[in-house]
């Protein structure tokens, strides 16, 4: 199993999971030329997309995926009220619950709900029946059952997005900075951290930082705080950049 990001935050988000002929994508906040260029970058085409999977409908996981699915004939996959939400009635979506694992190919799906101010957003756990990838991204607080499923995963892609201070301090009026920092909002780095040393790790190989606010944070910020929770160096912590989204990492 492989993964890589072809974005990571407000500006865009996509994520690819490759296992065998497997090849899914993790929400579209991006546009068709970008998606194909970004995939380009890793030596892939939209041809080679299996199926695109949509965690919620905020433009910035949703926007692309209607385009993309008429496009390249991709089905899409999302809970009831995301599909609904999203308005993604018509490119005839695959719809999930939330707590019922399911299969893509050869790709393994554990959907968990989390607390998001979306319809019916949900976080996974990828599978290739050996290694697990956490994805955790868009959740204003983690739940006991988020840190059940990411319990004892190989590798986790985790929302750093904010730093309390920085967001407190920083441009957005208050009604924003109290929606980003609120129970349905996002992830600071202290809460990603809290939540990293809360789980049992001994597997980890990739621990990515993502979703990184480009106003309220720095990829020092959330290096920092994941490495001090897992006593690593900030360097073994991956950050996914805005725009230029992560290389490949193997789960081997
Ligand atoms: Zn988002
Ligand atoms: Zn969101």
């Amino acid at each position: 199993m492989r993964f890589a990001l072809l974005g990571s935050g407000s500006r865009g988000n996509a994520l690819v999971v490759e296992v065998g002929a497997t090849l899914l994508l993790l929400d579209c906040g991006l546009s068709v030329l970008q998606v194909k260029r970004r995939l380009a970058g890793l030596g892939k085409t939209p041809e080679d997309l299996t199926a695109i999977v949509v965690t919620h409908e905020h433009s910035d996981h949703a926007s692309g995926v209607e385009g993309l699915a008429r496009r390249y004939g991709l089905p899409v996959w999302a809970t009831p009220g995301t599909a609904a939400a999203a308005g993604l009635g018509a490119v005839g979506c695959r719809e999930f619950d939330c707590h019922a694992p399911f299969a893509v190919d050869d790709l393994e799906l554990a959907p968990f709900p989390v607390p998001h101010d979306a319809r019916e957003p949900s976080q996974f756990v990828f599978g290739d029946g050996r290694r697990r990838l956490g994805v955790l991204t868009d959740v204003g607080a983690p739940t006991p059952h988020i840190a059940e499923c990411l319990d004892g995963c190989d590798a986790l892609v985790l929302e750093c997005n904010h730093d309390v201070a920085m967001l407190a301090d920083g441009p957005y009026p208050p009604s924003l900075k109290q929606r980003v920092g609120g129970r349905h909002g996002h992830l600071n780095n202290d809460q990603a951290a809290d939540l990293l040393g809360r789980l049992d790790g001994s597997k980890l190989q990739h621990v990515v930082a993502a979703h990184i606010s480009d106003k309220n944070n720095t990829p020092h910020l959330a290096r920092q705080a994941l490495a001090d929770t897992l006593g690593c160096t900030q360097d073994w912590i991956a950050v996914a950049d805005q725009d230029g989204g992560l290389a490949w990492r193997e789960v081997v």
